[in-house]
């Protein structure tokens, strides 16, 4: 089975489908890792990601690789696991960027459709319900408020003792949304068949309970 989940950045995708993953036995795949790995392994070699013709020219050198310990994902760029590396808020905006180029998108494409086709997954991103797995059994929009995403986001740094300045959080947030949307290349947007959630006034365990009854109807 596969549950497509897509979104804006800090809608709580991630939060969300770990938690559905866990409940329901199911390998949860990050795809926006993918993303974030491609932009630090540019980044990390002081090459600048906005260089189109300089990003596909060294696509071929770059391998990324998903592993589970302990039930995470771990994410591997060239043999190296660069999970923690990738979570940086520029890695965030500089995935957005390599994102629109086409040799970046197949790449990860086909990594994410051999996930897919092992086990059940719940698949997070921008275009899985349109793109990735246009025939998932459960698909779903998530977003909230701008400004709620951008809440949700700094409280997420604070935890980890990182500073947050939530006017800078929330403009990047809307202009990482333009450029997902905008994008010619599998931009952001609710497929036809996905259910829409807004989660500004849902907690977490409203949103899963919801994924959660939407898939066990699709099972029945
Ligand atoms: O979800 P996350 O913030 O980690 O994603 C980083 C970036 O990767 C997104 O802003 C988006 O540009 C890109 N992405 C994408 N398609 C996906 C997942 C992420 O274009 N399926």
């Amino acid at each position: 089975m596969k549950i497509a989940i897509d979104g804006p950045a800090g809608a709580g995708k991630s939060s969300i489908a770990k938690k559905v993953a866990e409940e329901m036995n199911f390998i949860y795949v990050d795809t926006g890792a993918m993303f974030r790995a491609v932009a630090w392994y540019f980044l990390s070699k002081g090459a600048d990601p906005s260089d189109e013709a300089a990003v596909e020219a060294d696509c071929g050198s770059i391998q990324i690789d998903i592993a589970y310990r302990d039930g995470e994902q771990r994410i591997f760029l060239n043999g190296e696991d660069v999970s923690l590396e990738i979570r940086r808020e520029e890695v965030g905006n500089n995935a957005s960027v390599v994102a629109r180029y086409g040799c970046v998108r197949e790449k990860l494409l086909q990594l994410q459709r051999g996930m897919a086709e092992k086990a059940d997954v719940i698949m997070d991103g921008r275009d899985i319900g349109t793109v990735v797995l246009p025939d998932a059994e459960v698909k779903i929009y998530l977003t909230a408020s701008p400004l709620v995403r951008a809440r949700r986001r700094c409280a997420q740094l604070k935890e980890k003792g990182v500073s947050c300045d939530l006017n800078e959080i929330e403009k990047d947030i809307i202009a990482r949304d333009e450029q997902d949307m905008n994008r010619a290349i599998a931009p952001l947007r609710q497929a036809e068949d996905a259910v829409f959630l807004d989660t500004s006034d849902m907690t977490i365990p409203e949103v899963v309970g919801r994924i959660r009854q939407l898939a066990e109807e699709a099972m029945a």
